[in-house]
């Protein structure tokens, strides 16, 4: 195969999707001083592929306009989340856009909020790269707590919110349904400064879990049924992760979201579908205060949803914890910790996302095209080893015990000017169980009684005796090499059909080799009543595999082909010197098409 040189790949066009049109028609005209966009996970799991769409999408169109982005964690509900997933989270977006738009990521202001204000009355934060690992900068909705209360206390002036003693039950029915208009609580209608008095008492700490509530003053009757008086706050004697043990009532997710954005002046906050209903309600806080600065405004894109895969953190834990998978890290696992420590590159998951596209229709996405996203970018960077996962010995009678035979391997031969490295041919080598059929099917090109095939970068092989034990097992496979059929020998153009890999068996190494296959049998796990029923009894099997020794060196962010096997990267389990462990990051195939 020749190399694909550098100048004739062409970069990939600058994405296009509706999301990025409106955002370019408020750059033209001018509408704000810097875009400013926001990826907002609650703290209540590991991110997954999802995820990486939104974070691609809102990193993207602040690097496509020297913009920002900020990583905020939407924890305003203490009873799920943890500082372990604020930290899983934190390394999770590091790693996907290192490189690539670290330069956008925003920086948490220290000191009073909001930090300075620019002339159109953005506030404007400061930019810089976080290095890996120096601990968290990103933003917190519970660091907006104080402003949160003082926003709700001036929504009850405007009477606007009120406080009710309606119990969570009888609140849901006051609601009514989509069909029939919800009904007035009874509470509805108090003063103002009753209000006030009360939701004072609220944030002492005066009332048990559920006895109030602060809810919005908008409309029982209307038919969304998000404007049905939706709740601001509600009491919960619970201590938070990053707010500490200061609050007893906390913020509810549509109010604290709007204002968290515009607390931090986002131009553009960008969210899946689900919310398209909530919107009204967003506009609603924004506008009832009378802000004095330009509001941000939301928009919404569909989820990514991708084969044999469930893109849930909730779903995710449950494996977790049913021990289905060793972690949130577990290879197999669709989080990002997974994907990375199966040797997915931050850079294939980007280029997948990218691809797949930001539309407004929800719709399933094939593996292929995650598998073939990631084939595409490990095939122009991975270098090529040997490795033999299931091995067979073979006997080269004519090189003596203790000869080597000095060959070279190409490392990459997708680079402009490929490399080599050298390899040695012993008289006992290791070739794949599979790669000889003692009784082969027709046109069985690889090894077999008598028939001649080529080991790779060395020479052709035939295999002249089967040496067999009393029991009639196979013991060993006499062969001869026809040493002057190598490279640059007189007899290197013979042709045979098959050639296959090998290792040399004084010269290997012994590893653990995980291979990997998809965790659902069925394409849409989520779509089960159960999908702990669906789960691949056979998602990971583990061989102890013979590498050719240069593999001994390899390093935690190196990305290996091993020949005809595919993409192998080491885990994090591995014991440099002591216990070698490489994942199968993906086959060269698709396996599954057949
Ligand atoms: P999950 O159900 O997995 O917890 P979520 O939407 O509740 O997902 P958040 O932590 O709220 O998770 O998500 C942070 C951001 O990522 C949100 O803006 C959300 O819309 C987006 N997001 C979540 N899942 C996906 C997905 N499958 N595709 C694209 N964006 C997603
Ligand atoms: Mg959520």
């Amino acid at each position: 195969m020749t190399g694909m040189s550098a100048e004739t790949t062409t970069p990939a066009p600058a994405p296009s999707d509706f999301i990025r049109d409106i955002v370019a028609g408020h750059v033209a005209e001018q509408r704000y001083a810097k875009i400013v966009t926001r990826f907002p996970p609650e703290p209540n799991g590991y991110l997954h592929i999802g995820h990486a769409k939104s974070i691609c999408l809102n990193f993207g169109i602040a690097r496509e306009h020297a913009g920002q982005c900020n990583l905020r964690f939407d924890d305003t509900n203490p009873v799920k989340e943890d500082v372990e997933y604020v930290e899983s989270i934190t390394r999770d977006v590091q790693w996907l856009i290192a490189g690539w738009a670290d330069h956008c990521l925003g920086f948490k202001p220290r000191g009073a909020h909001p930090a300075k204000v620019t002339s159109n009355g953005q506030p404007d934060y400061y930019l810089a790269p976080v290095a890996p690992g120096a601990g968290s900068e990103a933003f917190f909705a519970s660091d907006y707590f104080d402003q949160l209360y003082d926003y709700a206390v001036e929504l009850i002036r405007r009477g606007k919110a009120y406080v009710c003693d309606l119990s969570p039950e009888d609140t849901e029915k006051y609601r009514g349904s989509p069909d029939t208009p919800g009904k007035d609580s009874p509470f509805r209608n108090r003063s103002v400064a009753e209000n006030l008095d009360l939701f004072t008492r609220m944030k002492a700490g005066e009332f048990p879990d559920g006895a109030r509530s602060l809810r919005s003053k908008i409309d029982m009757a209307s038919p969304n049924m998000w404007l049905r008086d939706p709740l601001l706050y509600r009491i919960r004697h619970v201590a938070h992760h990053h707010a500490g043990d200061k609050w007893c009532i906390y913020p509810l997710y549509d109010y604290a979201h709007c204002l968290s954005d515009y607390l931090e002046g986002i131009t553009h906050s960008i969210c899946t579908l689900e919310f398209v209903d909530h919107r009204p309600l967003y506009d609603w806080v924004l506008e009832s205060l009378g802000l004095p600065r330009a509001l941000p405004h939301q928009y919404e894109f569909a989820k990514l949803n991708l084969a044999y895969t469930l893109v849930s953190k909730r779903k995710l834990l449950t494996l977790v914890t049913e021990k289905v998978v060793t972690g949130w890290d577990d290879p197999r696992m669709p989080t990002l910790s997974g994907l990375r420590r199966r040797g997915i590159p931050a850079s294939a998951l980007r280029a997948f996302v990218t691809g797949v596209g930001v539309t407004k229709f929800d719709s399933l996405t094939e593996a292929a095209v995650f598998e073939n996203a990631v084939r595409g970018e490990l095939n122009t960077t991975a270098a090529r080893r040997l490795a033999v996962l299931r091995p067979l010995k073979l006997v080269l009678t004519n090189i003596a015990a203790g000869e080597t035979v000095e060959c070279r391997a190409t490392n990459n031969p997708q680079d402009e000017n490929p490399t080599t490295r050298p390899l040695a041919l012993t008289r006992e080598v290791f070739i794949e169980t599979d790669d000889f059929a003692e009784v082969p099917p027709p046109k069985y090109f690889r090894l077999k009684p008598g028939g001649e095939v080529r080991l790779k970068y060395a020479c052709i092989i035939k295999c002249d005796e089967l040496v067999k034990d009393a029991s009639g097992a196979l013991i060993e496979i006499r062969c001869t090499a026809q040493l002057d059929t190598r490279h640059g020998q007189p007899n290197a153009d013979k042709k045979v059909k098959g050639t296959i890999h090998w290792v040399s068996a004084t010269q290997c190494i012994d590893a653990e080799v995980r291979l990997y296959d998809r965790l659902f049998t069925v394409a849409e796990p989520a779509a089960e009543e159960n999908f702990l029923k669906v789960v691949n009894p056979k998602s990971l099997e583990v061989v102890t595999a013979k590498l050719e020794a240069s593999l001994a060196t390899a390093k935690a962010d190196d990305r290996y082909q091993f020949e005809r096997l595919g993409y192998f990267a080491l885990d994090k389990d591995s014991a440099p010197d002591s216990r070698l462990i490489f994942n199968r990051t993906i086959t060269l195939k698709d396996t599954w098409a057949k």
